[in-house]
């Protein structure tokens, strides 16, 4: 958890990349009322990706963010090859199991959307290498500086609740689906 101590910088967390993962954490943390900012050294999430693009099914049962994905972004597959570099291969299927083939450049594009829509600012071009540590944070340069703090109710992982004090059980809620947000 980093808070913002400077005009510049003002955020409860700074999320390092804008991919699968940052993306899905940075909204998540928006929507439970989080300040976020997102460092991304790419200029567009959508660019080098290394990935074949395809989404199994237990992720997307489980991360109710993906529920919401343009259709016109995902092709829906019964199966899948996997080739060794010696060319022997193993298909997986099984029945009722599915894949999401995915534009993946729009879809980490969406990701983004997502992430701003729910409130996360994502700043493109910004490595978090540059950020210098400080005693008590980091200084991110022209962002600003930040402060580390301890998550909410202790390192010893209690959480505290309230409209205005999200936690990290609520983000966690988020993520696996199980909240009605
Ligand atoms: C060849 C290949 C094929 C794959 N195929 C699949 C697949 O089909 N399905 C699947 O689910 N997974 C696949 N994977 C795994 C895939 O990498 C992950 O699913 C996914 O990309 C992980 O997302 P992530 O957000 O954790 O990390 P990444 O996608 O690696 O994203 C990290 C992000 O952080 C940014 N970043 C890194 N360091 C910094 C820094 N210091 N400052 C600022 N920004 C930074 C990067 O630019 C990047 O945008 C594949 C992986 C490879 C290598």
């Amino acid at each position: 958890m980093v808070q913002s101590n400077s005009f510049r910088l003002q955020a409860d967390c700074v999320v390092v990349g804008a991919s699968f993962a940052g993306l899905a954490c940075a909204t998540v943390l928006a929507r439970a009322g989080l300040r976020v900012t997102v460092l991304e050294r790419k200029a567009d999430p959508g660019e080098k990706l290394h990935t074949t693009g395809i989404i199994v099914k237990d992720a997307i049962d489980q991360i109710a963010l993906l529920d919401g994905l343009p259709a016109e972004l995902v092709h829906r597959i019964d199966g899948v090859r996997l080739y060794a570099p010696n060319l022997r291969y193993v298909d997986l299927a099984a029945p009722g199991y599915y894949f999401l083939a995915t534009d993946t450049p729009e879809v980490m594009r969406w990701l983004a959307a997502q992430a701003e829509r729910a409130g996360a600012s994502i700043v493109y071009q910004k490595s978090f290498g540059e950020a210098k540590r400080t005693q008590s944070g980091f200084d991110f340069g022209d962002l600003g500086t930040a402060v580390a703090t301890q998550p909410p109710g202790g390192s010893a992982g209690r959480t505290r609740r309230g409209p205005n004090r999200p936690n990290r059980l609520t983000a966690l809620e988020h993520l696996s689906g199980d909240s009605q947000n």
